[in-house]
């Protein structure tokens, strides 16, 4: 044999020889291999109604036309599928005018019709068509794409079923052993050309022999799962996970406390849940915008997260709520520990809008089995807790106490109450002084109002006020105080206390009033007072509430000659450099930052940069709260001018207040000791 007979002989294309009308002459081993027959049926096919019409085509071809076309060949085993065809017509000393062709499978799964033949060259699964060895026949576009083998790779190779060859072996097993008419359906892991498994939804039919034809035959149709995997796996993360922190949400961490409930079963321990509140969110959203409120957020969640161990989980309810399990303590008080490691990271500053801010939560704790055997109640209590938390001011954890299931009812009673209190006289107003830290003179004092109800007894302005607040009884309230607190400085002055001055907390609702400045002004003139000797209180919260008009409102105070304090310093979110805008001539740091003095490391750098900034903003700072000679020591040694607080004195009654004032050398002044004062630089270095 000539090695030219070698070339075509073993050359990797279907090459043949072909009549116009479509009649082989001659075929390469490659072309009977594309057509499923000898060279001896190839010759005999003459008539079959495929190769009348690749005649036909082959007939419209001319000269040295190579240009593929598209023609629908029928293997042996009887399935249709579209190939390219590219010949070349000359004259054959024998055949006279004939073709050359190169034959070339687009391996389209096709029975011949054009509709069929698109769906399947588009469908998403793979469809193969496979020899009774389970060799691919015919494929679709789709398996390539899932399986990552080409046409060529794939054309004539068995099909691939099965992550390990083993699994691929049993796969063909399976297929092998099909009747013709049985079908089999299930998932299989497979694997693609590069390696990677895949989850496939597998379908396998075997053919029923068709006319005249004698080998069984598969179609396998299968659907790469992973896609569905991921899917379903983000489907899965919606359901269970707060998409702008990343944390669990409620369903998530109700399953999840489910699970570390049979635990803790087990092992005797205790399980808590803590529900928590962001202090003042609501003014950081109003005043910094959406945006800043989704930062800061992220950020709270990223210290809890920190703040609490691997195991525990740390959900966000909605809004600026967050539920944290912890899911294994060993007594309920462990959970007191994680509370408060939950503030200190809070309270550290973070720099939102170019703006050192501070957090602080209010958090309520209920535990398991404790409180509640039922998970449900164990997060209502928890709620429950977070806001008797709230309403003790900021940043303070409370847990739960069954006296709390009574409190709704209570709050009814107060609600019901509060309308007629102002009539029947059960408002009082105390006063708290304030103290000069370093002389322990009383600089002035602050109103404070007080509820007495013969059936509710004493109730806490702490209770009250934010209802007063809610149903708005609180500007009328309000106003009353500021008279009251006015005329009893005036009385005071009158008895030669003329250096005081006094303090009245505003709320924001009466802070909103347009004619607050006029009421003011009203009462001052009333009572005979001057404005320097009146002390509006406001929180950070206020300030940031509508800068504008806010702005507005203290210079009319200022030139009233009335000094307006923040309140609460650090509990909400305005920042210091934020102050700068604004006449305040009184700083309050919160009482939750005087409460670490001297132990809690970050309490003391926060209440230390309050204290020097606001010096250099030239405002005065108040500790609030302080009970300790220690913490008084510690405020004096850092330049902070004025205290109040119970080492000073408990909020009194005027007749009481007066009392004091005439005896005002039994202040705490310096030379006592405070608890720390063996070693009082450990305390005044920090
Ligand atoms: P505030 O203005 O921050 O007042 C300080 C609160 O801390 C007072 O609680 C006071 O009794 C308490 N306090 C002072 N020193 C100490 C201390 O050394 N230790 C402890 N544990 N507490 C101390 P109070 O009188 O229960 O008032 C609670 C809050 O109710 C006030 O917080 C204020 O925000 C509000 N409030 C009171 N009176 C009025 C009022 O007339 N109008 C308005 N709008 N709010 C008022
Ligand atoms: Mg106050
Ligand atoms: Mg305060």
């Amino acid at each position: 044999m000539s090695d030219f007979h070698y070339l075509a002989g073993h050359s990797p294309a279907a090459l043949v020889l072909a009549k116009m009308a479509g009649e082989i002459i001659e075929a390469n081993d490659s072309a009977c291999r594309l057509l499923g027959r000898t060279r001896q049926q190839l010759a005999e096919v003459a008539g079959e109604d495929w190769l009348q019409r690749a005649g036909d085509t082959l007939s419209r071809m001319t000269g040295d036309a190579c240009a593929a076309v598209e023609v629908m060949l029928r293997h042996h085993d009887g399935f249709v599928f579209s190939a390219q065809m590219a010949g070349h017509v000359f004259d054959h000393p024998v055949h006279g005018q004939i073709a050359s062709l190169v034959l070339r499978s687009s391996v389209t799964l096709a029975d011949g019709a054009g509709i069929a033949q698109a769906a399947l060259d588009h469908i998403e699964e793979a469809a193969v068509l496979l020899d009774a060895e389970a060799r691919i026949r015919a494929l679709n576009p789709a398996y390539s794409r899932i399986t990552g083998y080409d046409d060529v790779e794939a054309l004539g190779a068995p099909i691939q079923l099965g992550e390990t060859d083993e699994a691929q072996a049993f796969a063909r097993g399976l297929v092998e052993r099909l009747e013709p008419g049985q079908r089999w359906s299930g998932e299989v892991r497979c694997r693609r050309r590069d390696g990677e498994p895949y989850p496939a939804y597998v379908k396998i039919t075997a053919l029923l022999p068709g006319s005249g034809e004698d080998t069984a035959r598969f179609v396998v149709i299968f659907r790469d799962l992973s896609v569905k995997e991921a899917y379903e796996a983000r489907i899965d993360y919606l359901a269970h996970y707060d998409t702008l922190t990343g944390l669990a949400n409620r369903t998530l961490i109700e399953k999840r406390a489910e699970l570390a409930r049979i635990e803790v079963e087990r092992d005797g321990r205790h399980l808590a849940l803590m529900f928590l509140d962001l202090d003042g969110f609501k003014a950081v959203n109003d005043s910094l915008g959406h945006a800043v409120g989704d930062e800061l957020l992220c950020h709270v969640a990223e210290r809890l997260r920190a703040a609490v161990g691997a195991s525990d989980v740390v959900a966000r309810q909605g809004g600026d709520e967050f539920v944290i399990l912890l899911d294994s303590i060993a007594r309920p008080e462990d959970a007191a520990q994680v509370a408060t490691r939950i503030q200190e990271m809070l309270r550290v500053p973070l720099t939102l809008n170019d703006q050192a801010v501070f957090t602080t939560a209010s958090i309520g704790i209920s535990c398991y089995p404790d409180d509640s055997r039922d998970l449900h109640t164990l997060l209502r209590n928890a709620d429950l807790a977070m806001y008797r938390a709230k309403r003790q001011g900021h940043g303070r954890y409370v847990f739960y106490r069954p006296e709390m299931d009574a409190n709704a009812h209570w709050m009814l009673q107060l609600r019901n109450n509060l309308h007629r209190a102002l009539e029947r006289r059960e408002f009082h107003v105390y006063y708290q002084p304030f103290v000069d830290v370093d002389t322990g003179a009383v600089t002035g004092i602050e109103a404070l109002l007080r509820w007495q109800n013969a059936e509710l007894g004493m109730v806490s302005p702490a209770d009250f006020i934010p209802i007063a607040e809610e149903i708005g009884l609180i500007v009328e309230i309000g106003q009353w105080v500021l008279r009251e607190a006015c005329h009893e400085l005036q009385r005071l002055h009158e008895r030669g206390y003329d250096h005081l001055r006094v303090a009245v907390n505003l709320s924001a609702r009466q802070f909103r009033q347009t004619d607050l400045v006029e009421q003011i002004a009203a009462v001052l003139e009333e009572t005979g007072l001057a404005g320097r000797h009146l002390e509006l209180e406001i929180t950070e919260t206020v300030l940031m509430e509508q800068a504008g008009a806010t702005l507005d409102t203290l210079h009319a105070l200022q030139a009233l000659g009335v000094a307006v304090a923040l309140d609460d310093f650090g509990t909400g979110y305005s920042s210091l450099s934020y102050l700068r805008q604004f006449p305040i001539t009184y700083l309050k740091v919160d009482k939750s930052f005087v409460d670490g003095i001297p132990a809690e490391k970050g309490d003391l750098t926060i209440t230390r940069t309050i204290v020097a900034m606001a010096r250099s903003l030239d405002i005065r700072v108040t500790a609030e709260g302080v009970e300790t000679p220690a913490q008084r020591k510690w405020l004096r040694h850092w330049h902070c001018e004025e205290a109040q607080g119970y080492l000073y004195s408990l909020p009194l009654a005027a007749g009481d207040l007066e009392w004091l004032l005439y005896n005002h050398d039994l202040l705490p002044v310096d030379g006592e000791t405070g608890n720390l004062t063996d070693d009082p630089s450990s305390v005044l270095e920090e």
